[in-house]
């Protein structure tokens, strides 16, 4: 299958980046590691005329962890994000998607902002990092704004970016003290295919163990990787067991959109949404009891 063609750009700075996509709007399209945006040209399902590779652009590939936050700049790659000991230390369930995304050639290219801006409903890293309540920053000629991920992702394919828009960094608010989160996947095959449900919870307990917020996060289970605000209720104000864990799972299924697919019956894909929510949780209450 060959690409069809189109002109290719190598910007050095973000501001270079943003002044190619003011000029030609939708008909140019950023290449982060291409694992995503190569397959749909190939395919012809996408076929932009103007390709703006970001990956000789230094700022894109930091990562900075201050009192506040945690930013990772949108060429931070997957194999990165494996490798990193403040990600595995402080964001452990973000590690865990990366671990299961593709394969070591895949992680290798893949890129954070990548996998975010394909807005795939069954991608890895979204639910964690939802989950831990991060943010996109988004750069243009006119500045910078910053949407949470809860808002960004708009349907299949569609997010809240504009065309003259770069994804130049996701930023993670630092976690409280007593709080964690775990990610679960689970596909029909281990390797190289999609997911078929994939489930992201965080948990943050008071001084006397309570849970004073929650957020789960599920993916496969509707267009866009979606909250389960339910369960997320049960949660909040509840001493953590497993019967309350039990009981957030039966409502994160409910709260879960899924369709039959040749993957899974929807009615499948909700049991496991609840399976997964419980054993999540169950996970981020053992981080948040046991984060130094
Ligand atoms: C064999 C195979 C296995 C895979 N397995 C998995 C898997 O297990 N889990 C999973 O989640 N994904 C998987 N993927 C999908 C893909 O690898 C990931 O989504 C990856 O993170 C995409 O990152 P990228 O840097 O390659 O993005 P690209 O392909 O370069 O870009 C993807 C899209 O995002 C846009 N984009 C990229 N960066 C930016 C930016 N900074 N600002 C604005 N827009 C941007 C591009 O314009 C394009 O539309 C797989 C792909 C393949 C081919």
């Amino acid at each position: 299958m060959l690409l069809p063609k189109f002109d290719f750009h190598e910007p050095k700075t973000v501001n270079e980046a943003c002044q190619i996509l003011a000029e030609y709007g939708a008909k140019a399209r950023i290449l982060a590691g291409g694992t995503d945006l190569m397959v749909n040209m190939k395919k012809k399902i996408l076929s932009p005329q103007q390709l703006v590779s970001i990956s000789r652009i230094p700022e894109l590939k930091n990562l900075e962890a201050s009192a506040d936050h945690i930013r990772i700049g949108a060429c931070f790659t997957v194999a990165d994000l494996c490798e990193s000991d403040a990600i595995q230390r402080h964001l452990s369930a973000l590690a865990e998607g990366a671990k299961n995304l593709g394969t070591p050639l895949i992680r290798n290219l893949a890129t954070i902002g990548g996998n975010i801006g394909s807005a795939r409903p069954a991608a890895d890293l979204p639910p964690p990092l939802m989950a831990y309540g991060a943010q996109a920053v988004l750069s243009s000629l006119s500045g910078e704004r910053t949407v949470p991920l809860d808002q960004f992702f708009l349907g299949p394919g569609f997010t809240a970016m504009k065309p003259d828009e770069i994804l130049t960094e996701i930023q993670v608010p630092a976690l409280p003290a007593s709080s964690g989160a775990g990610y679960i996947n689970i596909g029909v095959r281990k390797a190289q295919d999609c997911n078929l449900v994939n489930v992201a919870s965080f948990i943050a307990l008071d001084a006397g163990g309570i849970i004073q917020n929650a957020r789960i996060v599920m993916g496969c289970v509707g267009p866009i990787p979606l909250r389960a605000r339910s369960a997320e209720k049960i949660l909040i104000g509840q001493k953590p067991d497993t019967a309350l864990f039990t009981r957030a799972g039966a409502a994160a299924g409910s709260d879960s959109t899924p369709i039959d697919d040749f993957r899974g019956t929807a009615a499948y894909k909700k049991d496991m949404v609840g399976v997964l929510t419980r054993r999540t949780l169950d996970i981020a209450f053992h981080k948040a009891t046991h984060r130094q």
